[in-house]
């Protein structure tokens, strides 16, 4: 149901707490964050409310890059399992998904017969998919964008490669999805409310675009791979 992401020279966890309870009154019914470092990506979900989750974040982790969100289940019940986010077999890609797609079955079945999967989730075909493209030879960016142009339906998508502390990877299509700039930092929202803490300079991407965000750069692309340019805007406090 929300996104939030942050990618800079804070600890990202309090960050991604916050901004998920900024998007609390949305509804949700399980709540998660992967927060990465140079130990790897590590994830804490939970089923229920934000403060549930937090009695489980470990703060002793200290991680400049993190993704976060709160669920509302289409496909698996509510569950810790079911929560965001999800992970790939090998544990390499970490995912969170707003949105429903919609011919799931049909790419776990093409694709992945050999998958063993976690969840009930149509989510975490998505994260399967790149996975077995990067594991076919191609690089996290170029698996990314193939696996969208097999998606049908609606996402926001947040995606962390456990050997690339320096990125998050991020689309949409039919969902919404900001990604707002900082001096140092850079932050992915479903909704400029949850971030606003932190900037109000926000620039909106379009369906099926990419967008590669590190801490001082973000670059949009189509899935073509060829660069896009848009300006930022103001959001304000009672967007
Ligand atoms: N379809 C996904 C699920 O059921 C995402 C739901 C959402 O947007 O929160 O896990």
């Amino acid at each position: 149901c929300g996104i939030v992401g942050y990618i800079g020279n804070n600890d990202s966890k309090e960050i991604l707490l916050k901004g998920l309870e900024k998007l609390e009154y949305r509804g949700y019914d399980s709540a998660g964050i992967a927060v990465m470092n140079d130990t790897g990506v590590h994830v804490f979900k939970e089923k229920g409310r934000i403060a549930d989750l937090r009695e489980i974040v470990d703060l002793g982790v200290m991680a400049n890059t993190g993704i976060g969100h709160t669920r509302w289940a289409t496909h698996g019940v509510p569950s810790k399992v079911n929560a965001h986010p999800h992970q790939s077999s090998t544990t390499r890609l970490t995912l969170v998904h707003n949105g429903v797609i919609e011919n799931y079955d049909l790419l776990k079945k093409e694709y992945l017969q050999n998958v063993h999967f976690e969840s009930d989730t149509d989510t975490e075909v998505i994260v399967q998919l790149i996975d077995l493209f990067v594991s076919e030879g191609l690089e996290v960016e170029a698996a990314f964008r193939k696996t969208l142009k097999l998606l049908k339906g609606s996402y926001a998508l947040a995606l962390l490669d456990s050997q690339n502390n320096e990125t998050i990877f991020v689309a949409k299509n039919k969902s919404p999805l900001l990604v707002g700039l900082g001096d140092g930092f850079n932050v992915v929202a479903s909704d400029a409310m949850a971030m606003l803490q932190v900037t109000n300079q926000y620039v909106e991407l379009m369906d099926k675009e990419v967008v590669i965000v590190t801490k001082d750069e973000v670059t949009i692309q189509n899935l073509e791979g060829e660069t896009i340019t848009r300006a930022p805007y103001t959001a304000e406090l009672d967007a």
